[in-house]
């Protein structure tokens, strides 16, 4: 299975790492920075990093309007953090989507940096649905505060949704590889598998 971790900015390397220590078998991990690399991949990851810097260098290098089209012709793609930024259709407030531009793949709104200035980065464990107990890492973590139908909400922190699930999609507003639990990559792997 060909997995691409996209390398624009934010934690590439971390991802690579926990993709291998999920110990799945014949599992090709790359670098993403070209379009035509992106295609040739089963499944992707959008690191965290800094959502307006991310998209303004996805757009030089043409991989913007490649994974928006990717992701509506079903291929998986996991968003962490910053990437859970980019995929969300609306930003509130709404004058952050004057700086950012989104993917729009997931019918979902995100405030960003939404956990507040004192609490900007925290851990705190918590249940994500079908993939159990998490040791959840945030840092300047946006929050998913409203989706549409098509949308599933696999884990909260009080109110506020930090894990969604829209068909191929994957949207998370933490940090899963930052963590040694490899539990989610699995996860998402499983999610890639089933589209082979
Ligand atoms: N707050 C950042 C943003 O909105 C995301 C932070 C992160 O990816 N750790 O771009």
């Amino acid at each position: 299975m060909r997995i691409g971790v996209v390398a624009v900015q934010g934690s590439v390397e971390e991802h690579i790492q926990a993709l291998h220590r999920t110990g799945w078998k014949e599992l090709d991990v790359h670098t993403i920075l070209h379009p035509e690399r992106a295609r040739e991949m089963d499944g992707l990851i959008l690191p965290g990093g800094e959502s307006t810097a991310i998209a303004r260098l996805l757009k030089g290098t043409g991989l913007f309007q490649t994974l928006k089209d990717l992701g509506q012709d079903g291929k998986v793609i996991m968003g962490t953090c910053a990437g859970c930024v980019l995929l969300a259709s609306r930003l509130r407030p709404e004058k952050d989507e004057e700086k950012t531009s989104l993917l729009r793949l997931m019918d979902m709104t995100v405030s960003r940096n939404a956990f507040g200035r004192q609490s900007q980065s925290f851990e705190t464990e918590m249940e994500i649905e079908d993939v159990g107990a998490f040791h959840g890492v945030f840092i300047r973590a946006p929050a998913i505060i409203d989706m549409g139908e098509g949308c599933r909400a696999m884990a909260m922190i009080g109110k506020e949704v930090v894990m969604a699930e829209q068909q191929n999609l994957l949207a998370l507003s933490f940090h899963p590889e930052l963590t040694d639990d490899p539990s989610i990559h699995r996860y998402f792997l499983e999610k890639v598998q089933a589209t082979l």
